[in-house]
């Protein structure tokens, strides 16, 4: 037996050129990754902490995946609808836009509460545990929803279609218009969080503070 064995990664890596990729936890492969390069903590014991916080952290999206993937799954399918409407124009002008928000808002909810209980399983080591909801599930939102887009380009090339710039361009500016419509509901939900964690910490009103402030100052 040897420590990676204790510690139950499925894989580790040494990549110091992502040190802010701390863990992962991949669905397709139901693999947990800690990438030991995100821990230049300097400190033994901050990076024991932080160590523990991420491996609790990917185990928990391993444990808590499963129960939200049909969800996952519907979401996205219905966010597929509406690319395709979208594209195809089966809607009425005023509503296009929203045929792709309002879905990808609720696949950015979705994943947000994941991230919402993965970060708050820190508190139980940590008094005022990293919690990044916004980041993580950005991330993860925006490649959920390109990942779609791609499909349909993919589809679109196959049946023998020539993918025109523009395609591309409105993909990416669609893209930048979810980013900007799902920022406040991810917002929202990190504030919960913390005040969630902060309550259950009992952190003075001092701690309290500096706790928001790091937010806004990511
Ligand atoms: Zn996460």
């Amino acid at each position: 037996m040897s420590w990676k064995d204790i510690l139950k990664v499925d894989e580790f890596f040494f990549l110091p050129e992502q040190p802010k990729d701390k863990g992962a936890y991949s669905p397709e492969t139901d693999k947990v990754q800690v990438n030991l390069a995100g821990f230049n903590l300097g400190n033994e014991d901050k990076i024991i902490e932080e160590l523990v916080s991420t491996i609790t952290h990917e185990y928990s999206h391993k444990a808590a995946h499963p129960e939200v993937k049909p969800l996952h799954d519907k979401l996205k399918n219905e966010m597929s609808r509406g690319i395709v409407n979208y594209f195809f124009d089966f809607v009425e002008k005023k509503e296009e836009l929203k045929t792709l928000t309002v879905p990808a808002i609720k696949i950015a909810k979705l994943i947000a509460y994941e991230e919402a209980f993965t970060y708050s399983t820190a508190m139980r080591h940590q008094k005022k545990p990293n919690v990044n909801v916004i980041g993580s599930a950005m991330e993860y939102t925006l490649e959920t929803i390109k990942r779609l887009f791609d499909n349909l380009l993919k589809a679109f090339e196959e049946e023998g279609n020539e993918i025109v710039e523009e395609f591309e361009e409105m993909i990416s500016s669609i893209m930048g218009n979810i980013e900007g419509t799902i920022m406040k509901p991810l917002n929202d939900i990190e504030m919960e969080v913390r005040r969630f964690i902060s309550k259950g910490n009992k952190l003075t009103r001092k701690e309290h503070m500096d706790y928001f402030m790091e937010m806004v100052g990511k």
